[in-house]
């Protein structure tokens, strides 16, 4: 655009890059979600078509954003993950959360009709998602990062499981059922879900009891795709860095409901880190 004298303002804007050679994790948020799954009758604790959407607008996200190596999702949350040598809009905060949580947002809404067949979107209840990005300087960083979010999943997961048992089965008030709730640990709740209401919290799906899991499946038995993803954290060229964009491209995207606290999860795909 040619210069005029309006042209100054622009001098205004804050540069926001994210520290380099550095994770990036975008987690979003569903705004007001509490009230949102009240009025589309959400089931609960967990109403499956409300988590498949999540992860379907994730994957689809992923498929977007060829620089994510990995997602982690639970109830309303998505947490999506940039490699330490992305440079997406030259790491630029802003533009990368906003492109993020506006890209997850069309397809959770694109896709909604796919999932809820009975309860279509209506204003003013449409769903909307904050965002941020948060960088950590090592992989073991990262890796807390994504043990905490699972030990919330499964702390959360616990508590609402046995919660609606008490209100829905046992026909306590929800006030009732979240006072005696009340200073319980882990096992006092595995107690009443099994003594109370013959509920095995094991038994229970990895979908609810882990979250989901999203990452790209390599066919890295390839040499081109060792080479590509053996890139640690060493800067890289360009041409590498076009490479395994095009290979992550490619690849097909996954879900799945593991365990990603004990070293198993990453030591069985090293190219996710490396
Ligand atoms: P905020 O705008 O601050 O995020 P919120 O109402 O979205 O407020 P959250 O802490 O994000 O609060 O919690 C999301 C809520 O959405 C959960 O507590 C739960 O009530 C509901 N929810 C989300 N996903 C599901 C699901 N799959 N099944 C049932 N309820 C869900
Ligand atoms: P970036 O992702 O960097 O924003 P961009 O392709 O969106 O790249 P912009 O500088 O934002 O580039 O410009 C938006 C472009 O979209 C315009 O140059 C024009 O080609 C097109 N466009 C936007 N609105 C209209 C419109 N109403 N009618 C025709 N073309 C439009
Ligand atoms: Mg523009
Ligand atoms: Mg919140
Ligand atoms: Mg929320
Ligand atoms: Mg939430
Ligand atoms: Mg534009």
């Amino acid at each position: 655009m040619a210069n005029s004298k309006y042209e100054y303002v622009k001098g205004f804007e804050q540069p926001d890059a994210l520290l380099p050679n550095t994770w990036v994790v975008v987690r979003v948020d569903g705004r007001g979600f509490h009230k949102l799954s009240d009025h589309y009758a959400f089931q609960k604790p967990n109403d499956r078509r409300a988590l498949d959407l999540m992860n379907k607008a994730a994957v689809e996200v992923m498929k977007d954003l060829p620089d994510l190596v990995l997602a982690y999702g639970v109830s309303d949350e998505y947490s999506f993950v940039f490699h330490p040598t992305c440079e997406l809009f030259e790491r630029r905060s802003a533009k990368i959360v906003t492109t993020v949580v506006s890209t997850f947002t069309a397809h959770y809404i694109y896709h909604w009709n796919t999932f809820f067949t009975e309860t279509p979107l209506k204003p003013p209840f449409l769903p909307s998602f904050d965002g941020r990005a948060v960088t950590y300087p090592s992989t073991r960083n990262l890796r807390d990062y994504m043990s905490w979010r699972q030990v919330d999943c499964h702390i959360n997961n616990l508590y609402n499981t046995t919660f609606w048992a008490m209100v829905l089965k046992g026909g306590m008030s929800n006030t009732d059922a979240e006072q005696e709730l009340k200073g319980t640990v882990s096992s006092d709740k595995n107690e009443i879900l099994f003594r109370r209401f013959g509920i095995n919290y094991n038994n229970e799906l990895e979908i609810y009891k882990k979250g989901s899991v999203v990452y790209r499946q390599y066919e890295l038995e390839t040499k081109e795709g060792k080479e590509a993803a053996s890139s640690d954290l060493e800067p890289v060229s360009k041409t590498q860095q076009e490479k395994m964009r095009k290979l992550r491209k490619k690849a097909q995207v996954v879900v799945d409901h593991v365990d990603i606290i004990k070293d198993d999860f990453w030591d069985r795909r090293p190219w996710i880190v490396s």
